[in-house]
């Protein structure tokens, strides 16, 4: 048995999420890149979905007494540095989210989900000015990819120029750090990403894997970026980290039935 003294302490995370029963995207997906990366993760459901790698079939929220009785739960014996929000699904569960919150000290980074990879709505048309609003103005980073990019800016982004343009505006509008995610621009065999975090931009690019159609990836995009903040890393450096274990899951991905799920414990950190 190893002494108290002798133990690792590991640091400790938290994802604000909705469920995925297929066991590929959110909040399924943020425990398997904490546990992959090394740091405790904790839980905090939003709502729960019926869902599977094809499409979502149903959407039911918790109520927003039940997340914030999470909350309380969770920040009354745990002591998370960094907490990641993804699929929030409802103003007030966002209200009561951004509410509490404001009032600990943590790092917090917002993947901004709004619809999913099949199509399906992860965001009521109601809760889209209560994020920006309310969560935004909290973030250390936002992380749009291109089609919530444009949605957050009212104009498309159709090429790097503007994807570098879009981040810096993003930050205008929002006063927050944004990693404009560009992995799907268009006739790019990159998949570029651009941090934009006031003063120094970033350019973060790897080649696109082709050929394999997963889903989750954005969720485990910012769940590994919430972990490498919570190592110690700089910004910078956590999201140039976060993108290559993307891409090595991405890479790695594995067949489960006619779908591909990501390969979450190939990365050799
Ligand atoms: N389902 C849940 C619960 C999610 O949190 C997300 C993304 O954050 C998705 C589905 C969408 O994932 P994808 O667009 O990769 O299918």
């Amino acid at each position: 048995m190893q002494e108290e003294s002798e133990r690792i302490a590991m640091p400790i995370v938290l994802t604000i999420a909705g469920t995925d029963s297929g066991g590929g995207a959110g909040v399924m997906a943020d425990l398997k890149t904490f546990a992959a990366l090394g740091v405790h993760g904790c839980v905090v459901v939003s709502c729960l979905t019926a869902q599977n790698p094809a499409r979502v079939l149903e959407v039911s929220p918790c109520s927003p007494e039940f997340v914030e009785a999470q909350l309380k739960a969770v920040f009354t014996e745990l002591s998370p540095k960094v907490v990641k929000t993804g699929m929030l699904y409802d103003e007030k569960i966002i209200q009561r989210t951004a509410s509490f919150l404001k009032k600990t000290s943590v790092c917090l980074v917002v993947d901004p989900v709004m619809i999913s990879t099949s199509g399906a709505k992860l965001l009521r048309e109601e809760a889209i000015e209560v994020m920006k609003r309310e969560l935004f103005p909290l973030a250390t980073l936002v992380t749009p990819n291109l089609d919530e990019l444009a949605s957050l800016l009212g104009h498309p982004i159709l090429n790097e120029l503007e994807l570098r343009s879009g981040a810096k505006e993003f930050y205008e509008l929002y006063k927050c750090p944004v990693l404009a995610k560009g992995g799907h621009l268009k006739g790019s065999h990159l998949a570029l990403d651009i941090l934009w975090d006031g003063i120094h931009e970033y350019s973060y690019s790897l080649p696109f894997v082709r050929d394999v159609s997963t889903h989750g990836t954005g969720c485990t995009f910012s769940a590994a970026i919430t972990a490498f903040l919570a190592c110690g890393f700089t910004l910078s450096e956590a999201v140039g980290r976060a993108k290559c274990y993307v891409n090595e899951a991405i890479r790695g991905s594995v067949r489960i039935s006619r779908y591909y799920a990501l390969d979450w414990f190939r990365f050799k950190k």
